[in-house]
């Protein structure tokens, strides 16, 4: 099958076998790919892979193959929701407690920019044929943003988000939809933050979602004593945190990846999103599409498409 592959040297559109599917995952067709911060530092390099890797998390597909016990049937259509897999050999996961060695979709295994992707059952939610394939393929950058709501944060607080672009905007239309109605976008120009416009000690919760120093430092200034920063971006290098001012105003920290929420898939329908979704590219075009979402990493979402005519 077609796919779009990070080697150690380059990213291309190779020929690589169909995916074996272990029991209990699903084989999805692939419908419609989004492009994620994450695979963009992978097809640069910048986000070490350690082996050649098919790219790709964020998917709706149709399922092709999937276990005689599954809820998801042939023809079904359905959307990753969760990309982190838990690893199979660990006590945790012998367990049923949270495998602290998850191997996320298109990072450390196969993932879904190709015509096939073999995914478990767990990651996946069902998707209804109505919902618009761009929208279905958001169902996980929505899960993603929803992980703030597990932050301890609640909905009368003066929040911020600071980041720009998609990633916030989606964030604080999240926060929205579940009845945060004090929540600001801090001003950015490009990356670089207008850390003077933003009001100082006064939000009691700062989501930060740029995944910069500067972003880190500005909302440990802005957040009040006793409030909390919300980390919730995936930087590809380590930041700077400065620990004395998080420790003299008691802020708490709260890291957050994942919510996989049951209404994951309404909110994908009904959230206001349709200036976030941009164009659709042909698989073979994926190095275009790469360069476009480099171009405008905060930019409308970019699709990958790999069995359309275009
Ligand atoms: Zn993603
Ligand atoms: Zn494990």
């Amino acid at each position: 099958m077609k796919a779009v592959i990070r080697n150690s040297e380059c990213t291309e559109l190779g020929d690589v076998p169909e995916p074996l599917r272990p029991s209990g995952w699903v084989r999805l067709r692939v419908l419609l790919a989004a492009i994620c911060r994450t695979d963009v530092q992978a097809a640069t390099g910048l986000l070490p892979l350690g082996g050649t890797r098919v790219l790709g998390h964020e998917v709706v597909g149709e399922v092709v193959e999937s276990d005689p016990t599954s809820s998801h049937r042939p023809g079904d259509r359905v959307a990753v929701a969760l990309p982190l897999i838990p690893c199979g050999d660990c006590k945790a996961c012998a367990d049923g407690t949270r495998c602290a060695h998850r191997l996320m979709l298109g990072v450390d295994i196969d993932g879904a920019f190709a015509e096939q992707v073999v995914v478990p059952e767990a990651s996946l939610c069902a998707v209804p044929a109505d919902l618009p394939l761009a929208r279905a393929a958001c169902v996980e950058p929505i899960a993603a943003m929803s992980a703030v709501l597990g932050a301890p944060i609640r909905p009368e607080e003066r929040g911020l988000v600071l980041g720009s672009g998609r990633i916030s905007d989606l964030t604080t239309r999240v926060l929205r939809a579940r009845g945060f109605s004090d929540v600001e976008t801090a001003p950015a120009l490009g990356l670089g933050l207008a850390g003077d416009e933003v009001a100082h000690g006064y939000y009691d919760f700062v989501i930060e979602a740029a995944g910069t120093d500067e972003a880190l430092d500005l909302a440990l200034r802005s957040v009040r004593p006793g409030g909390v920063v919300v980390l919730k971006s995936r930087p590809a290098v380590p930041l700077t945190l400065d620990v004395t001012r998080a420790v003299r105003n008691d802020v708490t920290l709260a890291a957050v990846s994942y919510n996989v929420l049951d209404d994951v898939v309404r909110l994908a329908g009904e959230l206001e999103m349709d200036d976030l979704l941009g164009p659709v590219y042909p698989l073979e075009r994926f190095d275009e599409a790469l360069a476009a979402s480099l171009d405008q990493p905060l930019g409308s979402k970019i699709f990958l498409a790999p069995d359309r005519a275009w």
